[in-house]
């Protein structure tokens, strides 16, 4: 490993962001679109476990794993040696020109540890939403339909499919539009928020999509219905239990492919290895990217091989789709979560922050819902606990807060109240204790 071990706690050695980061961010006016924003510009130069160092020395605490990517820890050992070692030997050939074992063997990982015993296959890409693309491709080349179903409150990326699949028009698709056509869209079993009730939630929700599905897109025209076994950037909404398994039996009965989104909850973060586990469900399909490769760009579509393998040759590919180095990252990734049981230290994350949550939840009354699962955790913003109405002032307030204390918060939901946490697995308990208490600072400042 390079340099010294950084100490895994906070320090402040200046204002956050500091004037290094604000001489940066100065440039950044200059030469970057400002269509790109930057959530806390504190500008970084290295990271270790739950901690990263920015530019004027400060040490930050890191809740968010740069949205769900670095899993297995900021410069995880393993990883930057597999990656090293990679890199020395060769860092591209085109896997459609010649061929290599690495992207081989991430497919043979990822027929293992994704759900379902049957066969699989694997193509590999460069990012999420160019899975979800290909998903999409995949599963209407298959069926010879073209209808596709996605959900309220939905994220699967900002290319022009995926733009049209995501539900949230700002920050994501304002004025982008036309967005690609036969995309419906039907409501998602989001128990917090139901009108009758979560008990009643997955039923009605379900009866409501199948009758969706049929009056306005017929069953016979879908190829695939789209979902986040829990849905990411719209608020870490968990599907009233039951609902998934429903859908995943209705789309085998209807010949219509299930495609999962795993691009935020795979890979150990939501305490099993993919979200649909925690479901009993196997999709017919699963898209994969962000927590895949400790950081490194990699991204799959992982599915049933009578469905993958019905493509024709050279359907499928790109030019820097499972990059070999981004492969040896990934393999470093997955051996590391397996030796390490993290999809066991992510269920300890969450030991470690709910009944935190749940005392923020009974001192200040505007914590509407505590849900996730693992080390994917939000809290739900509410004026009026009663009313439901969503906060996002406060929690905007509240993440400015613990940003300017150097600790790393996202914040998410169709409403912009959801504050959500995705602390990397390698962040010892302190740590994350260290970073819990900023946030309950943050709450008696602002909703005291
Ligand atoms: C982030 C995300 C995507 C898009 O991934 P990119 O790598 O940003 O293209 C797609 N689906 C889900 C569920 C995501 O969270």
């Amino acid at each position: 490993m390079i340099g010294s071990v950084i100490e895994q706690k906070r320090i402040l050695a200046t204002s956050v962001p500091g004037p290094r980061s604000a001489e940066l961010a100065a440039r950044k006016a200059a030469a970057v679109s400002a269509g790109v924003g930057t959530g806390l510009p504190a500008y970084i130069v290295r990271g270790e476990g739950g901690i990263l160092v920015d530019v004027d020395g400060n040490q930050l605490i890191d809740f968010g794993s740069g949205i769900a990517v670095t899993t297995v820890g900021n410069g995880n050992p393993k990883v930057v040696a597999a990656v090293q070692e990679q890199i020395a030997k060769f860092t591209h050939t085109c896997f459609m020109v010649t061929p290599y074992e690495q992207y081989v063997e991430v497919a043979e990982k990822l027929a293992e540890l994704t759900p379902g015993d049957g066969e699989k296959r694997s193509a590999l890409f460069n990012s999420g939403a160019e899975a979800v693309e290909n998903a999409i491709k995949v599963a209407r080349h298959h069926t010879g339909r073209q209808a596709v179903v996605a959900f309220d409150h939905a994220y699967h990326g900002r290319t022009n499919l995926t733009m049209g699949l995501t539900s949230k028009n700002m920050p994501y698709k304002h004025r982008f539009g036309p967005f690609a056509g036969e995309i419906y869209r039907v409501p998602m079993a989001y128990p917090y928020r139901w009108p009758t009730g979560p008990d009643a939630c997955a039923d009605e929700a379900f009866d409501e999509f199948v009758s969706l599905v049929h009056a306005q897109v017929g069953e016979e025209n879908c190829a695939a219905v789209i979902i986040e076994p829990i849905q990411g950037e719209g608020g870490f909404i968990v599907p009233a239990p039951g609902f998934l398994a429903k859908v995943a039996d209705y789309c085998t009965d209807n010949g219509i492919l299930l495609i999962a989104d795993e691009v935020q909850t795979g890979f150990a973060r939501t305490g099993d290895w993919f979200a649909s586990h925690h479901e009993g469900v196997v999709p017919d399909l699963i898209t994969t990217a962000k927590g895949i490769a400790g950081g490194m760009p990699l991204a799959a579509v992982t599915g049933r091989a009578d469905v993958m393998d019905s493509i024709h040759v050279s359907g499928l590919g790109g030019t820097y789709g499972g990059n070999p180095v981004a492969c040896a990252a990934a393999l470093a990734s997955m051996e590391w979560m397996e030796e390490t049981d993290a999809c066991g230290r992510a269920r300890e994350v969450e030991a470690i922050f709910r009944p935190r949550l749940e005392t923020l939840a009974d001192k200040y009354g505007v914590i509407g819902d505590i849900r996730g699962r693992g080390a994917m955790l939000a809290v739900e913003l509410v004026s009026d606990l009663d009313a439901k109405t969503p906060d996002a002032a406060l929690t905007g307030a509240v993440n400015r807060y613990c940003h300017g204390q150097g600790l790393v918060t996202l914040t998410c939901g169709t409403f912009g109240n959801v504050f959500r946490f995705l602390p990397p697995l390698s962040a010892p308990d302190e740590l994350l204790h260290e970073g819990l208490d900023i946030l309950e600072d943050a709450f008696a400042e602002h909703a005291g």
